[in-house]
């Protein structure tokens, strides 16, 4: 699939130090087969792999990310935008009822979607109605009215005995009645055919102009692939659409319908569909179809919290203080916080160097102990914080006693940050860290 073969690619990536010119062109030729194995419209591809070249070789050396990461970061963040950016939300109308009129091919799931959409709207507290516009297929209307019935809302139909019926009459009845019992919200399911033809499209306008939607949604299966992407500009110019549902995303397709249509068409993706149940439904997020399409959600993550906790001016101030035995406990307690943004503390000490030497140290760094250790910093005074060697006998008695601690507690963590600091400053020498008066003489 496009997510494992991209994994791979990106895979490729980890541990290399710097990344050549020629790595980001390797990158991005796998890159590009693997979106055309996915059926993405080579259009598409086109521009994607332009973007993330021209990103990825004028990247700024980051702090907080090796190389790898960066392209990672640069690819989740160009396919968020090739998706539609941010999450497009459905549009009301200012007098009800807001219609939506939903378009697309017989099997896109058009029927299926309106029961779902009938039962998103009611969670989202509207009173929603359906209307049957689909006189085409003999068993359209009794669907529909299957649907509705599981999802607890009412259907607008013709009666039946009175012949095929005129769907655009049906259309401005259900309006009518909508407005009548008070539906703030009405969706208008249409007919299909196999293929795009004339006749349809005729009659989907017809409707269109009729009830005047607030919105028009394109309906479309992303398994059916390069396909989608034909069919779409085919509703566009023959109807016109104003957002886009996919369906069938729990069928093996990954993304290659959704990054075609959304960039092809200029209309956003709404909603998608994931299955034939009423409840495999939800709201369509660029972000989380990005890194599914990835297969990378946890690099993702990290990547995020390594970005979020690292300050590249905050560190290298620390450093400094460090190195000079000036580190304050504001500043460990910052620190601290930094680095337990990115998760668990026993899963990073593999990762410092000579973390060995260190035990006694990083025996500070268990949980709950650092819980309590964030409790005492956060007791005491700026004043405090800023000197420790301030608290004395009666400030430890007051630190300990708002902090729920023992006084012991206290004075364990104030003589373990001076050892700290001590330990630290001397490291700093020796390995010339900034302002430990090792490195320059
Ligand atoms: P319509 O012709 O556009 O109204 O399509 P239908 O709503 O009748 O759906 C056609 C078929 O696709 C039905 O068998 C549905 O159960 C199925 N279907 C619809 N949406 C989904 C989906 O998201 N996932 C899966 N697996 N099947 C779906
Ligand atoms: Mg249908």
């Amino acid at each position: 699939t496009l997510s494992d073969r991209l994994t791979s690619v990106l895979q490729n990536l980890r541990g290399k130090g710097r990344l050549s010119d020629a790595d980001i062109d390797a990158t991005c030729r796998e890159i590009r087969v693997a979106l055309l194995e996915a059926d993405v419209a080579l259009p598409v591809v086109r521009t994607f792999i332009a973007k993330i070249k021209e990103r990825a070789k004028g990247a700024e050396v980051s702090g907080a990310l090796n190389p790898a990461q960066q392209v990672i970061k640069i690819v989740n963040e160009e396919l968020v935008g090739i998706l539609g950016g941010e999450t497009r939300r459905l549009n009301l109308a200012k007098n009800p009822p807001t219609v939506i009129m939903l378009a697309g091919l017989q099997g896109a799931g058009k029927t299926t979607l309106a029961g779902k959409l009938a039962k998103w709207l009611r969670g989202q507290g509207h009173t929603p109605m359906l209307v049957a516009c689909d006189l085409q297929r003999p068993n359209a209307v009794n669907q529909l009215q299957v649907v509705g019935e599981r999802a607890g809302v009412p259907v607008f139909a013709p009666e039946p005995g009175n012949g095929v019926g005129n769907p655009v009459d049906v259309a401005r009845r259900g309006i009518e009645e909508a407005r009548r019992a008070q539906h703030d919200v009405v969706v208008v399911d249409t007919a299909g055919r196999l293929g795009v033809d004339a006749e349809l499209m005729k009659q989907a306008k017809d409707i269109r102009d009729a009830v005047e939607p607030e919105e028009v949604l394109f309906v479309v299966d992303a398994m059916i692939g390069q396909d989608a992407v034909n069919t779409a500009q085919a509703f566009a110019d023959g109807v016109g659409f104003t957002g886009v549902v996919l369906t069938k995303l729990d069928g093996d397709a990954r993304g290659g319908a959704a990054l075609s249509v959304r960039e092809v068409t200029g209309q956003p993706i709404l909603f998608a569909s994931n299955g034939e149940k009423l409840e495999d439904f939800d709201v369509f997020h660029p972000d989380r179809m990005a890194s599914r399409i990835l297969g990378m959600g946890d690099v993702l993550t990290l990547i995020e919290q390594a970005e979020q906790a690292f300050d590249q001016e905050k560190a290298e101030v620390a450093a400094q203080k460090m190195g000079s035995g000036q580190l304050t406990l504001e500043d460990f307690l910052e620190q601290m916080l930094a680095i337990r943004k990115m998760g668990p503390i026993a899963n990073l000490l593999g990762m410092l160097p000579g973390a060995g030497q260190m035990k006694d140290q990083l025996a500070m760094l268990d949980e709950k102990h650092l819980d309590r250790v964030q409790a005492i910093i956060r007791g005491m005074t700026p004043a405090e914080r800023d000197d420790p060697k301030i608290i004395n006998a009666s400030r430890r008695l007051r630190i300990a006693n708002g902090s729920g601690v023992k006084v012991s507690d206290v004075n364990d963590l104030v003589n373990r940050f001076f050892d700290a600091r001590k330990m630290m400053s001397q490291m700093a020498g020796r390995f010339g860290m900034p302002g430990g008066g090792g490195g320059k003489t």
